[in-house]
């Protein structure tokens, strides 16, 4: 089997950003799918992680604080999943704070371009899908399905949200090593996320990287859900070549999207070192 049941899952969301679990039922299925040690990681933003670790403690599950980061490197967003955070530094909270408001003058300007386009209140009726935080793209495409405009949010996104669809609206993010820096600074470990899923050739995908190594990265996200047995080899050989480690995770963000599973994923090859090992020293 391509996909096994891991006890470690370390990228997952909840409702503090665009998951449509809150944390207490997140942890409570982490439980009941058998794992043992897990990180949180919504985008830009550690909210949730006090309720974590207090959940964690009562139940035995590990927790590792972490957090995804929005970057851009040549001209594409690209994901950096920190793990090991301190999430209560001051500057780490000040950067985040000022990531969330990017995201708040997105989520308008996205607002308004449908509006234009026909859906008349559509901030509105995204805010009130993400209670707990600013609307992100995965609520737009949600109020798009309420609205019958679309057959699910993958639609939503093809027709309306994806980069040059109508309603997209380009974010200035910053760079990937600027982010890169914040994690470490925060005590954590940088780790380049579903390196598979950009769309990048392989020649691209090397450079990218290479300039995350450059940059202080650790580690690539080798093992997820959605990366081929192919390329999960390709990364587990980018690791040695570049010597990063290798972490796993599913990316999980709720009981709709059925194909994608805590704790489910690709096992890490042989030849990876485990970011846990990084994490214990
Ligand atoms: P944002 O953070 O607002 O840019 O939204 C990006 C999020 O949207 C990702 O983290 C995914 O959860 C989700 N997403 C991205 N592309 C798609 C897609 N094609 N179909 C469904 N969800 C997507
Ligand atoms: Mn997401
Ligand atoms: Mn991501
Ligand atoms: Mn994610």
């Amino acid at each position: 089997m391509h996909i096994i049941a891991s006890e470690v899952d370390f990228h997952m969301h909840t409702s503090a950003s665009d998951g449509e679990l809150a944390v207490e039922e997140l942890i409570d299925r982490a439980q009941r799918a058998g794992l043992q040690q897990i990180a949180i990681t919504d985008h830009d933003t550690v909210a949730a992680l006090p309720r974590a670790r207090q959940l964690c403690q009562q139940c035995g599950l590990k927790l590792v604080a972490g957090v995804e980061v929005s970057s851009r490197w040549a001209n594409q967003d690209i994901h950096v999943v920190g793990l090991g955070i301190d999430d209560q530094q001051p500057a780490l909270q000040a950067r985040l704070a000022s990531q969330i408001q990017r995201r708040r003058e997105r989520a308008m300007a996205i607002g308004e371009k449908l509006s234009r386009l026909g859906f008349a209140g559509a901030y509105e009726a995204a805010a009130e899908i993400a209670p707990q935080g600013v609307p992100a793209r995965p609520h737009f495409a949600e109020m798009l399905v309420k609205a019958g405009a679309c057959r699910d949010r993958k639609q939503a996104f093809q027709r309306y949200l994806a980069a040059a669809k109508p309603a997209y609206v380009r974010t200035e993010w910053p760079q990937l090593d600027e982010v890169v820096a914040w994690i470490r600074d925060a005590g954590g470990v940088a780790v380049l996320a579903h390196p598979g899923r950009y769309k990048l050739t392989r020649t691209k995908l090397g450079r990218l990287i290479q300039a995350f190594a450059e940059a202080g990265g650790e580690a690539l996200e080798v093992s997820v859900s959605t990366h081929t047995p192919d390329t999960v080899s390709w990364l587990a050989n980018q690791c040695v070549k570049f010597g990063l480690y290798a972490s796993q995770g599913s990316d999980y963000h709720g009981p709709s999207m059925r194909w994608v599973q805590l704790g489910k994923m690709p096992p890490l090859p042989s030849s990876c070192q485990p970011v846990l090992d990084r994490l214990n020293t």
